[in-house]
């Protein structure tokens, strides 16, 4: 590599920092001098989004950490909204604090990530905590309510649960009610269900299950039916959104909007352009299992760096191998629920619940910030498990050193 080489990676989110992060740490002393890793994010802080609700239920102070904890140092941050993606010319214009800017790049990741969820009648009266600034406006809105006030949360998927009981267990003198469309956390086992359910009930969240929220008020919720439940705050945990800015770009995206890349994580029609985390949408077998989460963004980003560097160093990409192991729930600060899975996400029988639900629940959250800083020096380190088809979880611990070696600096196993 003789030219000075850019790698522009937009979002940095759990997979955006976690491919920065392996990217440049993987590169040999010569590739250093001739390449540039630039990261591009709206602010110098990196969002650690599994803890929003925790934000909005004032069981923590913050979500944020700044940009320079995470990040390896010799990457630069540009800080500004990439607002359209230019694949021909091989650039992205940034608008940034002093204006847009028009950058070069060699290879592109994109990985911005989630937020928003998808608008809902009246919305406009409900809050989220699918972004940063929208989980500080529902803790502030929290805040507001007096003893006795009531919050629905809509929504009964992971995010919907951990609200509600969060909520609960900090502001007992709250009425808390969650409305789910279907059966609250339907993908879980029934044994694992009624767990989270009497939990929900300790904690006096009144349950609404198969009831679907049409229409948001004030101060109330309308259901499918006509049926209105009081709300003095409402908090939407529906499914999120992704930014528009692949669609903008006319880049090939499914129909949620999500950029369609291949096994390898590469756009088909510019390889140069690799996707990982929530806004990307993997076609092929290596992608059908996979859901939008923060257990699979990080491992991804990870391999969109060992596919980048595949494509400047000429190699052949190797294809993504993500699988499950196990999936957690906080129930608060002194519950939690984790049910062993497969590698293909369905649940097994092993469940662990209680107090050592909720320690393992939280040692991820925190190993998820410690695996990323650790790629700062320790390129392949993350560990995560391999693809259903993959033997075993030796054959995965292989892929990664294989990785390595890719990645340029041979680490001891
Ligand atoms: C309350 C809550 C709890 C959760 N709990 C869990 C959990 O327990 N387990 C789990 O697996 N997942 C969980 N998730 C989901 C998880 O947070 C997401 O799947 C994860 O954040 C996706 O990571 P990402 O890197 O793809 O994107 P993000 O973390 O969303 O990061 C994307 C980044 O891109 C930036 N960006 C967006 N557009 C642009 C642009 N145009 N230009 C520049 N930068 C841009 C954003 O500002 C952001 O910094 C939870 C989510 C929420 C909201």
């Amino acid at each position: 590599m003789n030219t000075t080489r850019t790698v522009a990676i937009v979002g940095a989110g759990y997979a955006g920092v976690l491919a920065a992060n392996r990217l440049q740490a993987s590169l040999t002393e010569t590739e250093r001098l001739s390449m540039s890793i630039v990261m591009v994010n709206p602010r110098a802080v990196f969002i650690d989004r599994i803890r929003l609700h925790q934000l909005a239920a004032g069981t923590t102070d913050a979500a944020t950490i700044p940009l320079d904890h995470v990040l390896h140092p010799d990457v630069t941050v540009i800080v500004g909204e990439v607002t359209r993606i230019l694949p021909e010319r091989n650039g992205i214009v940034i608008d940034a604090a002093k204006g847009p800017i028009e950058l070069p790049y060699d290879v592109l990741i994109y990985a911005v990530g989630s937020g928003a969820p998808p608008s809902i009648p009246g919305g406009a009266s409900s809050h989220s905590v699918g972004t940063h600034d929208e989980a500080l406006m529902a803790g502030a809105a929290v805040r507001r309510l007096v003893p006795g006030n009531r919050i629905v949360v809509v929504g009964g998927g992971a995010t919907g649960v951990e609200m509600a009981s969060e909520l609960a267990e900090e502001n007992p003198q709250m009425d808390i009610v969650l409305v789910s469309a279907g059966l609250l956390l339907s993908s879980l086992p029934q044994r694992g269900r009624k767990y989270v359910k009497s939990t929900l009930a300790f904690l006096n969240v009144q349950v609404v299950e198969n009831e679907r929220v049409v229409h948001v008020d004030m101060n109330f919720v309308e259901l499918e039916g006509g049926r209105r439940i009081r709300s003095d705050l409402t908090i939407w945990t529906g499914s999120f959104t992704v930014p528009a800015l692949a669609r903008a770009s006319a880049l090939a995206v499914d129909a949620a909007g999500r950029l369609l890349v291949t096994e390898t994580l590469q756009h088909q029609a510019y390889p140069n352009i690799i996707g990982a985390g929530d806004s990307v949408s993997v076609h092929g077998d290596a992608g059908k299992h996979l859901r939008m989460g923060c257990a699979v963004a990080a491992p991804m980003g990870g391999h969109a760096a060992v596919t980048a560097l595949a494509y400047l160093r000429c190699q052949p990409p190797t294809a993504l191998s993500i699988g499950f192991f196990i999936r957690c729930l906080s129930l608060g600060r002194r519950n939690g629920f984790v049910q062993h899975v497969g590698k293909d996400d369905v649940p097994k029988r092993v469940q662990l619940s209680g107090r050592a639900g909720a320690w393992v629940k939280e040692r991820i959250c925190v190993g998820v910030i410690s695996g990323i800083q650790k790629e700062r020096t320790s390129p392949g380190s993350y560990w995560t498990a391999p693809a259903p088809g993959a033997r075993t979880f030796l054959r995965g611990a292989r892929r990664l050193n294989q990785s390595r070696v890719v990645a340029g600096r041979k680490k001891a196993p």
